[in-house]
């Protein structure tokens, strides 16, 4: 298969497969984590609604502890990534929360590194890193991330610092110094908002906090930016890539259905943008289906669809193949 795809919005931990999960649970004697997390039949995973995604989130990671396990992790994804046609991929990690739960980055990052190098040489797929922080968490945590992050560095694959969690309950604005920081070193930086337009105005401030006080180069979901006609022409005149995640947001009920996704409402206004899975195995998604699914129910074009994939190769915050 060919693998052209690139996709900027995907995270490590939300892409444990069941198998690996199973294993992980077992090797720490927490098989009822595996069980809690999974349908009966062990193949999927299951949850509800966005707050119940966040629990899963939780529950799958407290038996995510070692670098060999992460590297495992990253092996699985690239072996995922490449039968999905990516070529490419940056990848969330969560400093944040390794942080809160007494892990440190570093080694976790050294083994991210090796496994990126060895998913390179055997599916010819090239990850880079982005670890994040946790919103909702107190800014200390933040700092501490990005100190590891920045400290890890390009010479260990990471290109950008991010922000994800619960929007609600941590805008994008406690983190402004920080994201200046993150800027004057020289990194990407891609933040989550927007993701769930059912906070209303707040949804739309979010993204707007992310861009005007936080730097942001590229927006994760900015789904309710769909519904602001003015933000999207703010997006748009200023080149910042948006990450949809439709499928995405189908599952944590940011959008009824894949068919009611606000798609044209982006593309029309010009705003670069491009499909990812946020969580590949967490919520069953890849882009086959996802591009699939928006030729079908969306009438994206053939030539939209490679715009998109122009617009993400262009919005990487590394180069998208060695030696280009
Ligand atoms: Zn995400």
């Amino acid at each position: 298969m060919n693998r052209d795809r690139v996709e900027l919005h995907t995270h490590l931990e939300g892409s444990v497969t069941p198998g690996r999960l199973i294993l992980l649970a077992e090797k720490y004697g927490q098989p009822g984590v595996a069980r809690a997390c999974l349908t009966p039949d062990g193949g999927h995973f299951a949850f509800t609604g966005f707050h119940g995604f966040l629990d899963l989130y939780k529950a799958a990671t407290s038996v995510m502890r070692e670098p060999s396990d992460f590297h495992a992790m990253a092996v699985d994804l690239g072996g995922q990534l490449a039968a999905d046609g990516v070529g490419y991929a940056e990848v969330a990690v969560s400093y944040g929360v390794l942080l809160v739960r007494g892990i440190d980055p570093l080694p976790v990052q050294r083994a991210l590194h090796e496994a990126a190098a060895e998913v390179a040489e055997t599916q010819g797929v090239r990850l880079r890193w982005l670890p994040d922080a946790v919103r909702q968490l107190d800014e200390k945590w933040a700092w501490r991330a990005w100190e590891k992050a920045a400290t890890a560095g390009r010479e260990l694959g990471v290109v950008g610092f991010g922000l994800g969690g619960d929007e609600a309950a941590g805008p994008a604005r406690r983190f402004a110094r920080l994201f200046a920081e993150v800027k004057g070193e020289g990194f990407g930086i891609s933040i989550h908002a927007g993701e769930l337009p059912g906070l209303g105005a707040g949804a739309v401030a979010s993204v707007r906090e992310a861009i005007e006080e936080c730097g942001a180069d590229r927006i994760g979901h900015g789904l309710a930016a769909a519904g602001d006609p003015l933000l999207l022409a703010t997006l748009a005149a200023r080149g910042i890539f948006v990450e949809l995640c439709p499928g995405s947001n189908v599952l944590t009920g940011g959008v009824a259905s894949f068919a009611e996704f606000p798609f044209a409402a982006f593309l029309e206004a010009g705003v670069p943008c491009a499909l990812n899975t946020d969580d590949r195995t967490m919520f069953d998604l890849n882009l086959e289906q996802a591009y699939k699914q928006a030729t079908e129910l969306l009438q994206l074009t053939d030539d939209a669809a490679a715009a998109m994939q122009t617009a993400a190769a262009a919005a990487a915050f590394d180069k998208v193949r060695e030696g280009s």
